[in-house]
């Protein structure tokens, strides 16, 4: 079946990679089918929801049997292109930016650093969980062309320059650590996650709206 995924709510197209996870999970433990309360349970997103989710590309769930787990995978990784691998790179290699290197997204999908850079003269020439360190200066002469997306791991104060020439160099996606609010063209996705801002909300419904 031919999904048009420009029709995939951005909610739903947020909820893929967690989805896509907990099946390949299911699969390497034999499991053939799931049902969307297991699901539910699993990914922590209540079934109405995943049973709407699925229906917008054409899995649809039997009573009694529920959903074929080949079927949905091999769906999410047309959707999330995971039968390539994408490239990523890293600017800032501090504690987070170190952190993320180290992970590097290895275990759930085929998304990988495969660069990182820094202006720290120190840092530039390391390598950290097998990615190289370059100068953040050689951006535009050694950046590989099928790199998609940055992680943008600096202090806030230098990130807006270097989104400016993240997009003057092609990039599609920011994924923004940094506090700052960036201004970019409309053609480039920035993605914002700060984690201060987060655990702070987090707190803040613990207190007010405890469960
Ligand atoms: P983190 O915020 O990740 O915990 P940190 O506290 O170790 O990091 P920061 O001062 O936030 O350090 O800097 C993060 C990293 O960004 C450092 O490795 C630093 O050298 C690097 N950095 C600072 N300015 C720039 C810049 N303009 N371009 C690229 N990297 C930079």
């Amino acid at each position: 079946m031919d999904i048009d995924q420009a029709k995939i709510p951005q909610a739903t197209a947020k909820r893929l990679p967690l989805y896509y996870r907990f099946l390949e999970n299911l699969k390497a433990s034999g499991k053939q089918r799931v049902s969307s309360s297991e699901l539910s349970e699993a990914v922590k997103v209540d079934s109405a929801t995943i049973r709407r989710d699925f229906s917008y590309f054409g899995a649809l769930g039997k009573k009694g049997y529920g959903y074929n787990v080949n079927y949905l995978l091999s769906f999410f990784r047309k959707t999330l292109d995971q039968d390539e691998t994408t490239k990523v790179i890293l600017i800032g290699v501090g504690n987070l930016g170190t952190a993320f290197l180290n992970y590097n997204f290895s275990k759930n999908n085929n998304t990988k650093i495969v660069m990182a850079f820094d202006v720290d003269e120190e840092k530039v020439g390391l390598e950290i969980g097998g990615v190289k360190i370059y100068n953040l200066n050689d951006l535009e002469k050694i950046i590989d062309p099928e790199v998609s997306a940055a992680i943008l791991t600096v202090p806030a104060a230098s990130a807006q320059k270097i989104a400016d020439r993240l997009s003057d160099v092609g990039i599609k996606g920011i994924l923004n650590f940094t506090p700052a609010r960036l201004t970019v063209p409309d053609h480039i996705r920035v993605h914002h996650i700060d984690l201060s801002i987060e655990l702070q909300a987090l707190i803040y419904f613990l207190k007010h709206y405890p469960l």
